[in-house]
């Protein structure tokens, strides 16, 4: 057996663990980083970017389809070239990964160990086979994977998670979508506008992230004037027949219907990759997921020289938290046993699905009794109406009293970008009245926030 010893080890070589890598290298600490699977992140592989790709072609061919209100008529057929589609989402994915894997080599080899790592106890850690290597301070930063309930597995092939879809060589005919949280609203929408036969089904009546029950009730509406949805189903079987998944579920009328899906696509939530990690031979607390208690502030596991950040600890499953936890814990890391408080922006959360969703600050789950609650309808504001992307309801949150700005939910029309000026008001704690002394331009879709927040000023004053 090899021994080595360094002052930190990160596990995974995702987002957050690249990011606490450099932190630690920044700090002047031998540092390794040891990955078990691909390198690529997740982001790059199978998340973000090519979930993204697949939207991108399903948003062309919807947009083609709906010229006609504007007095625009598309003569001839619109062919959805499935191979091709596919062909560009992972020649693009392959593309972006391309970028992760130049700036891996740019990564000392020595300081690359390959192999999946288990803890000994604490500072110990057994890499492969073949390697044990003592560390002073150790980051865990090992991801998510898909949390497949045990039944579905019986389908074997049949069944796939995000992963697979983007490596499918061309578009299926029909599948079915368990789970209308984020990944299925986003895959299931999509493939849906690829001309694949599609339904989604959920348990419990949720859709995407959003906790206030009208802008649930709202954006459940708009998506089942687009595709079969049904945020809290009746599956009464499923059973695989040869190359097909025979479901059996009680429509939304309530009829009993029997259906045939090529596939079908688990979106039922992730776990993160704590299993295999041997934490039960560390000292480290854990919670029910497994998960080591740990400050959500300094990313610290209890007193230990132990950190966790990105999706590993499960609190803000995001690229661009995994990659601000990645720096604190790796920062914290070398500094042990000093350690601070790292950087914690407003959070931001964004559905790519059409209209999109978005989530800024306090959901609404956790807001105060007595929060004002500002409320636009898109369906008759100006710009979106032009474009006729007039669909959407928006909730905006603010403290009693002091009038700040607290957050939002909705649904509507380029809330990506809506959902960035909202999150920076939030951290920089501005009430509804200095939001409504900013510039607003006309005819922008930003007046509809501007309705929503002078609706909130309203019942302040009220
Ligand atoms: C379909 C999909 C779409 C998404 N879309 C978005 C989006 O639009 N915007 C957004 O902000 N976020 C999105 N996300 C979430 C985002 O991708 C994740 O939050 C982010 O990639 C997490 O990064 P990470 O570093 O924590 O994990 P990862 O990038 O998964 O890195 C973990 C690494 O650890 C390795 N590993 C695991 N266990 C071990 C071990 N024992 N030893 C060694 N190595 C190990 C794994 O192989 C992996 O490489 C999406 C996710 C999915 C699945």
């Amino acid at each position: 057996m090899k021994q080595m010893n360094v002052d930190v080890a990160v596990i995974g070589a995702g987002t957050a663990g690249l990011a606490a890598y450099r932190a630690a290298r920044a700090a002047g600490k031998r540092t390794v980083i040891i990955e078990g699977g691909p390198y690529g992140t997740t982001c790059a592989r199978v998340g973000c970017m090519p979930s993204k790709l697949l939207i991108a072609a399903a948003e062309a061919a919807h947009e083609l389809r709906h010229t006609a209100p504007f007095g625009v008529r598309v003569d001839g057929e619109i062919v959805i070239d499935g191979r091709a589609v596919m062909e560009r989402v992972r020649r693009e994915r392959d593309r972006f990964v391309g970028f992760v894997l130049e700036s891996v080599d740019g990564i000392p080899a020595e300081d690359r160990l390959r192999g999946y790592a288990r803890f000994v106890d604490n500072t110990t850690l057994q890499v492969g086979d073949d390697l044990q290597l003592r560390a002073g301070r150790v980051v865990i930063a090992t991801g998510s994977s898909p949390a497949v309930p045990p039944p579905f597995r019986a389908l074997g092939d049949r069944l796939v998670v995000n992963d697979d879809v983007f490596s499918w060589d061309a578009l299926p005919r029909r599948v079915a979508v368990f789970g209308p949280g984020v990944i299925g609203l986003e895959l299931g929408q999509a493939l849906s506008r690829l001309g694949v036969i599609v339904r989604v089904f959920g348990v419990g009546g949720g859709v995407g992230p959003l906790s206030d029950p009208a802008i649930r009730d709202y954006a459940t509406a708009a998506f089942q004037e687009q595709f079969y949805l049904d945020p809290d189903a009746r599956v009464e079987d499923m059973q695989r027949d040869g190359d097909e998944v025979v479901i059996r579920y009680a429509r939304l009328d309530g009829e009993i219907v029997t259906e045939r899906f090529d596939y079908v696509l688990a979106a039922t939530g992730r776990r993160p990759n704590v299993a295999n990690l041997g934490l039960e031979n560390t000292g480290l607390e854990l919670d029910a997921r497994g998960v080591p208690l740990f400050d959500p502030a300094t990313l610290q596991c209890g007193a230990s020289p132990v950190f966790i950040a990105g999706d590993a600890n499960n609190i803000l499953p995001l690229l661009h938290e995994a990659a601000d936890e990645g720096k604190t814990a790796g920062a914290n890391a070398s500094s042990y046993p000093e350690v601070s408080a790292g950087l914690r922006r407003a959070t931001l959360g964004v559905v790519f699905s059409d209209p999109q969703i978005a989530t800024v600050g306090t959901r609404f789950a956790d807001l105060p009794a007595d929060a004002v609650i500002g409320e636009v309808s898109f369906e008759n504001q100006g710009r979106s109406r032009v474009m006729l992307k007039n669909k959407g309801l928006m909730h905006v949150y603010a403290e009693r009293g002091t009038g700040r700005f607290l957050g939002a939910e909705w649904i509507g029309p380029r809330a990506e970008h809506i959902a960035h000026t909202l999150a920076w008001a939030r951290q920089m704690d501005l009430t509804i009245a200095q939001m409504l002394d900013m510039p607003f331009y006309h005819p922008v879709i930003e007046e509809g926030l501007r309705t929503a927040l002078r609706d909130a000023a309203a019942k302040l004053a009220g």
